[in-house]
Parts: C-alpha cells; sequence; structure tokens
C-alpha cells in the first residue's frame, strides 16, 4: 500500500480525488478522514495532518519551569526537546496505523520550509513504526491543488529536503529561546507578573518598533500655518470653476493677503498645455504585493488577506499564495486559465487580451520554487463569501491585467492671469483605460475642466478667497505599508509577518487600524532602544533570517545558527541586566499609563484631588484575588470612608477587547466612554458608557428588552406553529423546513453583531467590593 501525507484535512481529499479520478472513498481512522482507493498501482491511502505533529520545548525540569533572572542564562543553553502537540494524538494513531500496512511514504505537504518540516516530522512519526518505509520515502512538490499541478507532481516526485526542513527547524528554536528568554527576563524585570506578562520577540520587539518611530515623529510634528488661495471664474458653458492661485501655500499671510488684493477681474487664460501620460500594466502578485493590495484597495488586513488566499487555494480556485515570484514560468497553462475566466460575465471585459500574443509583465523577483499568485479555477465572485469573494475577484483582476495594455491619460493645465496674480486649473482625463479596464480599482475618475482657449478672457465671480490650513504629521504606517517595511528589513519571512503584526495586537501593545502603539508599548520600544538596542532594531533579526537562509542553501548548519543566536542572546540579556532599574521604570510609567481612562468627575465636583493637587482619575484596576478588572478611583483609600468609591465593572480584557473612546462621554458627560470588541471574532465594536444612567446605555438596555421580546415571540409563534402541525398530523415538506433552518442561522450571527452580551454595566454599590490598594 503506498500511504500519502499531505498538511490539510482538505488537500488530503483533493489529491485523492485527482489521482483516483473520483473513485476515492472517506473512511475514518481514530476519528481521523483517511480517503482510500485501489487502482492498477494497487492501494493509496491520504491522509492529512493539520499541521505539525510535534514542536519544541525546554526540558521538564523545574531550573527551566521557573520564572528567575539567574536561571535565564541556562535556560539559553538548555537542550531543546522534542514533544507532541497537544490535541494531535489521534493523528499520529492515524498515521502510524497507516504507515504499518504501508510499503512506499509520499510527502505531499505544502511546498515551502515549513512543510518541509512537517514532512521531516510525519517521516519520523512513521518510522518509528515502519522503519522499511525509509528508503522508499519520496516528495510531491505542487503549487496548487489543480489536476495539472497534481498529475505533475506525482509523475515527478521528488526527495524530501533536509536543508530545508532544518532552516524552518532552526527558526523554531531560535524564536523558542528569544521569545522565552526575554519574555521573562523583560517581564520579571518589569515586575508584570501573571496573566499581564509581556511577551517580547525576536522579530515581534523590531516591528513595534517600526509603529512605534513613526508614532513619535507624529508627536514631535510642530503643525505649522499656511494659506491657500482660490478664485471662482465664469465660463461661456455657464460653469464656472475654481482655480488655484499658482503659489502652492503661502507661509506669510500677508503675502496671501497682498496676493487676494492683487487679484483683478477679469482673468486672462496665458496658456493651456496637455500632457498624455501611460501607465503600465502590473506585474504578478507574490505574497508582498497580494497583501499591499488587499490592504490598500479592499481594507483587509495582511493577516485576514492570507487566512482568506489560503481558503481560496485549499479549494483548489487560487495558487499557492506564499511565493516571493513575480514572473509567470513558462509551464503555466496562460491561454487556458484566461479563456475560463473570460467566459465567468464579471471578467468578459478582459476578453479581448486573447486577440494578440500573450506578453505578461514581469516583476523583478523570480523564485522557482512557486508560480506567482494567480487563478487556478473560473468561478462567479458571488459563488463565494463576501470576503473571499472581494479576495478572489482580486486576485482574478489583478491576474488578467497582467496582460493588458497601458492606461492612456490626458492631463490638462490652464494658467489664468488676474491682475498681477495667476491661477492655474488642472484636469485629468481617461482616454484609454487599457488594463484598468479590468483592473478596476486603479481606474481614477476624470476630473474634467471646461475647454480654455489661450487669450480667453474670464470674469471672476465673487470675491477670491483664502483658506488657512496647516502642517499635518506624517500618517500612522498601515498594516500594508508596515508588511512593506518589514519585508525591506528582513524582519520575519512572507509566512509570519501578519502572525507577527497580529500579536502585537493580542499584547496589547498597539490597538485600532491603522495600528496605534499603546503607551505599554511606546515604553518598551524606548526601553529597549535606550538599553537593549539589538532587541530595539531590526539589524541583529536580519542577519539572522540571512544565516537561516544559508541553511536552506546549504552553506551553514542548523547547529552553527542555533549557537550563533545563543551567543546573541547571551550578550543581549547582559545589557538588559544592565539597564535593568531604568528599564523597569520606564515599561512600568507605560504600563500605568495604559490603565488611566479619564477624570473623576465625582471627585472633581467634590473638589478632592491628589494630595500634589493632580486630579483623582478613574482606573483599570486588577482584583488580586480573583484576576478581575474593574474601574476604580486613584482617589479611594481602605480606611477612610470619605474618600471616593467610585466603581465601575467592566468587560474582562482576557475576553474582550477595550479601548478607550472617550475620557469623558460626549452625551452624559460624567464617566469615560470605551469601545469594546469580543476577542477573536469578527465584528463591529460597541461603545459601552460606564455611567449606568447615560442615555446611549438606556437606549442599548431598551433596544435589547425589544430584540428579547421580538425573540421570545418568534419563539413562541413556531411553538404554536408546530403544535398546530402535528395537530393536523402533517409533515411540513422537508424542503422549507431546511430553508427555514438557513435563515434562523443567519439570523443568529447577525443577532450576536448587533447584540452584544450582557457585560453587567450595573455599578457595584459596595465599596467593600474593591480590593484594598497596598499601603
Ligand atoms: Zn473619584
Ligand atoms: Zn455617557
Amino acid at each position: 500500500m503506498r500511504l500519502i501525507i499531505t498538511e490539510k484535512n482538505n488537500s488530503a481529499q483533493k489529491i485523492a480525488e485527482i489521482l483516483s479520478n473520483g473513485a476515492s472513498t472517506e473512511t475514518k481512522s481514530f476519528t481521523v478522514p483517511v480517503f482510500r482507493w485501489e487502482d492498477s498501482d494497487g492501494e493509496t491511502a491520504v491522509i492529512g495532518t493539520g499541521g505539525h505533529f510535534v514542536g519544541r520545548e525546554f526540558p521538564q525540569e523545574k531550573e527551566y519551569k521557573q520564572w528567575k533572572l539567574d536561571l535565564i542564562p541556562g535556560l539559553i543553553d538548555a537542550p531543546l526537546e522534542t514533544g507532541p502537540i497537544d490535541g494531535k494524538k489521534n493523528v499520529i494513531k492515524a498515521v502510524q496505523k497507516e504507515a504499518k500496512k504501508a510499503d512506499s511514504l509520499v510527502i505531499g505537504t505544502d511546498f515551502d520550509r515549513e512543510g518541509e518540516l512537517i514532512g521531516l516530522e510525519a517521516l519520523e512519526v512513521c518510522l518509528d513504526v515502519n522503519a522499511d518505509l525509509e528508503p522508499t520515502l519520496k516528495r510531491a512538490r505542487y503549487s496548487a491543488l489543480t489536476k495539472e499541478e497534481i498529475e505533475g507532481a506525482f509523475d515527478n516526485l521528488d526527495e524530501l529536503s533536509y536543508p530545508l526542513a532544518n532552516a524552518a527547524g532552526a527558526r523554531q528554536d531560535i524564536d523558542l529561546i528569544w521569545g522565552a528568554a526575554f519574555t521573562r527576563a523583560v517581564s520579571l524585570v518589569a515586575k508584570a507578573y501573571g496573566a499581564n506578562f509581556l511577551s517580547v520577540g525576536r522579530v515581534q520587539s523590531p516591528t513595534l518598533g517600526l509603529i512605534v518611530e513613526r508614532e513619535l515623529e507624529r508627536r514631535a510634528h510642530v503643525a505649522k500655518p499656511y494659506w491657500e488661495l482660490f478664485a471662482k471664474f465664469e465660463h461661456p458653458s455657464g460653469h464656472s470653476f475654481e482655480a488655484h492661485h499658482a503659489t502652492d501655500k503661502f507661509w506669510d499671510k500677508g503675502e496671501a493677503d497682498a496676493a487676494l488684493k492683487g487679484t483683478v477681474s477679469p482673468g486672462t487664460v496665458k496658456s493651456v498645455t496637455s500632457r498624455k501620460s501611460t501607465s503600465k500594466p502590473p506585474s504578478p502578485y507574490n505574497t508582498n504585493s497580494f497583501q499591499v493590495d488587499a490592504s490598500s484597495r479592499l481594507g483587509i488586513t495582511p493577516k485576514r488577506a492570507m487566512d482568506l488566499a489560503q481558503d481560496l487555494y485549499d479549494d483548489g480556485f487560487i495558487s499557492y499564495p506564499r511565493t516571493d515570484n513575480t514572473i509567470y514560468p513558462d509551464s503555466l497553462p496562460l491561454e487556458k486559465t484566461i479563456r475560463s475566466l473570460v467566459k465567468i460575465k464579471d471578467f468578459a471585459a478582459a476578453a479581448p487580451i486573447l486577440e494578440k500574443p500573450l506578453h505578461p509583465t514581469q516583476g523583478k523577483k523570480f523564485d522557482a520554487a512557486h508560480p506567482p499568485i494567480y487563478p487556478t479555477h473560473a468561478l462567479y465572485p458571488s459563488a463565494l463569501d463576501g470576503p473571499k469573494a472581494r479576495v478572489y475577484e482580486l486576485i482574478v483582476r489583478r491576474f488578467l491585467a497582467t496582460f493588458g495594455e497601458p492606461m492612456v491619460t490626458e492631463s490638462t493645465r490652464a494658467d489664468i492671469e488676474a491682475g498681477s496674480e495667476t491661477y492655474f486649473v488642472r484636469g485629468k482625463v481617461v482616454l484609454d483605460p487599457g488594463y484598468a479596464g479590468i483592473y478596476t480599482y486603479a481606474r481614477s475618475a476624470d476630473e474634467e475642466i471646461p475647454a480654455l482657449e489661450e487669450g480667453q478672457q474670464l470674469a471672476i465671480d465673487g470675491a477670491p478667497w483664502l483658506i488657512d490650513k496647516e502642517t499635518q504629521p506624517p500618517a500612522r504606517l498601515s498594516e500594508a505599508k508596515l508588511v512593506q517595511l518589514m519585508d525591506e528589513q528582513g524582519l520575519g519571512t512572507k509566512a509570519t509577518r501578519p502572525d507577527i503584526i497580529q500579536k502585537l495586537y493580542n499584547r496589547r501593545y498597539v490597538r485600532n487600524h491603522p495600528p496605534e502603539p499603546t503607551a505599554t508599548g511606546i515604553a518598551m520600544y524606548e526601553a529597549f532602544k535606550e538599553y537593549v538596542p539589538d532587541m530595539a532594531t531590526s539589524a541583529m533579526t536580519a542577519s539572522l533570517e540571512g544565516e537561516m537562509d544559508e541553511i536552506a542553501e546549504e552553506k551553514m548548519t542548523k547547529d552553527e545558527v542555533v549557537e550563533d543566536s545563543r551567543k546573541l542572546v547571551h550578550k543581549t540579556f547582559k545589557d538588559l541586566l544592565q539597564g535593568e532599574e531604568a528599564l523597569s521604570k520606564m515599561i512600568w510609567e507605560g504600563m500605568d499609563k495604559d490603565r488611566i481612562l479619564g477624570p473623576c468627575i465625582v471627585c472633581q465636583e467634590a473638589g478632592r484631588t491628589k494630595e500634589d493637587g493632580s486630579p483623582n482619575v478613574l482606573r483599570i484596576i486588577r482584583a488580586k484575588k480573583s484576576g478581575k478588572s474593574f474601574v476604580g478611583c486613584t482617589g479611594w483609600e481602605a480606611d477612610n470612608p470619605d474618600s471616593c468609591d467610585q466603581t465601575f465593572p467592566m468587560p474582562q480584557p482576557n475576553f474582550y477587547e477595550v479601548t478607550p473612546l472617550e475620557e469623558n462621554c460626549s452625551i452624559c458627560h460624567r464617566t469615560p466612554r470605551v469601545n469594546v470588541k469580543t476577542r477573536g471574532r469578527a465584528g463591529r465594536p460597541w461603545k459601552l458608557c460606564f455611567n449606568d444612567d447615560c442615555p446611549t446605555m438606556v437606549e442599548m438596555r431598551e433596544k435589547k428588552a425589544e430584540r428579547l421580546a421580538a425573540q421570545e415571540a418568534a419563539k413562541k409563534a413556531k411553538e404554536l406553529d408546530e403544535a398546530e402541525a402535528k395537530k393536523s398530523g402533517k409533515k411540513k415538506p422537508a424542503k422549507k423546513s431546511g430553508a427555514r433552518k438557513k435563515s434562523s442561522k443567519t439570523k443568529t450571527v447577525a443577532a450576536r453583531i448587533a447584540n452584544p452580551p450582557d457585560l453587567g454595566t450595573r455599578r457595584v454599590k459596595k465599596a467593600g467590593a474593591r480590593k484594598p490598594k497596598k499601603g
């Protein structure tokens, strides 16, 4: 029997279907699906592993478990062990059961470093029960779950690549050592214990640095005022139009006023110039350009875009989404793919590209492992769920655009003299959309201006006017831009970048989109930059990425690279200990700032302040015993009955993302207001005011009561309906009840989004409910 091991259950099923010509059947072994068939070559079984079988971990001894600063050097040098991953027992049993019966083994995991490592793990799991399989081992490499690719891969089986697997293995080890050593060290130094530990990562911390640096630039920005001057000219066509003064920005108000005074009606058109310009069609997508586009064109974060692309790949609709390549290899069936795509009405506009020989664009990067991302299956986007449909459509349109003609636009500029001053007006019209006819995202709206001739006299409509503006700080980095910067600085890989950004959100170092660093995030980065620069900047981590590439190229061994990394960790740890006290203080202050939500109005009204006269504030407090978070006033003292006993329950940060919205609610002006969102679930955040009597909260409760009443009524009606049906002895047609089931499911999802769970916004009355502070 031949045993094929793939990475996902989905790919196992697809490969079985393709290789068996649809004859495969699904069986279960220890609840794991196994796909089987028999043909002239004998019996075959295919199993998906669902990712890694084993993970790397520190030895079980106490010295590696305890969080103590003096144990960290030992932790860095600890011999790492391999241990089973939770929940993988059944898969291992199922694989080994098949391996015992097998006489040959094919690894068909994803074709990248991670896939190679999972393949190696699968091999070891099999050899444990059947050592005879080793010499039979083969590797199937494919870039898409299509008939051509899969049949091609199994007709040309390759060998498993140990260098590729070792490169992935080195990353696992290095990231484990860095993460464990510095997460413990920084948490211990900053006294951030328990669930509040501070996660630190080799790639994560420099990435945070990119975000914080931009934020600091924004904060350092000093707004500078300037003025812009406009005039409205009448046109014989009856369409008057606005023109801008030839001076883009007046930095001096006096000069702007003088230009305004010097403007005299009528104006004379001095010159009209037109220029045609062409823009070339875009190059094929690789992971990076796809992530950037999904973010800028569709507003989908890199992490989500990759998840959706992975789904589309698993379904066989697009090629493997993790690729550096931007040049189509000769082997791709380009014409056939285009032909099938333009049969879909949504993409029919691209049909003319088949009328001429195909000359696709090329990017700069080539990588023989995978082709650029392209659609492998033509379907109506409407057949897919919302965001998946949009991502599929983007990939198809981009693919078709790479065969398109340039877009031709014409821009026109007219200069108009009015008194001593000159004004100009500019228009831009698309003459031939070219590739933008199918890649519609690239097409800009026409900005037409009326026809103007040199010497033409135009009266000024009303008075010219000045608009005062001020310079803006640089914009925050979008996630797409961040992924791009990480790529440029060698931070992470195309496969890991989106997850690293997500981690910054999970650890609450950044919030909102585009990412905005929290006070904790800023403090951590600034402390690292000052005392542990290797952890703050990209140089060192990029050089390690380079060494991992050298493992894949067989220029270095895994052990050498992991050893190099250990040396760097030791050095960095020493730096950290030297700055221990100052570092601790900086981070502590940052964390403290993040806990403050806004002023305490009750204290303000009572004239209560802190000893130094500064106002009391409402802040997030974590009860020591229960670990629960609540909001309390800094003006509370355990043994002073006259102190401020304001407390409010809050959505627990472990389950909800709570981000500040207003320091003082703009509706009731009594308490701070926050945005709340369920962690790890799509859906909109809702606004929570801590004041129970706030009109916004009263309204929220009323709406909720209405919804509950409506649900109750619907339930009653359904029960009555069913009772009626039972009485009359008639069963409903199956089809109808099926349809009903579906609609009720949609409703619950919609209801869940619109109907946030009750978070208990009632006031905690007793001051005794509050955990006393130390001192
Ligand atoms: Zn107070
Ligand atoms: Zn309010």
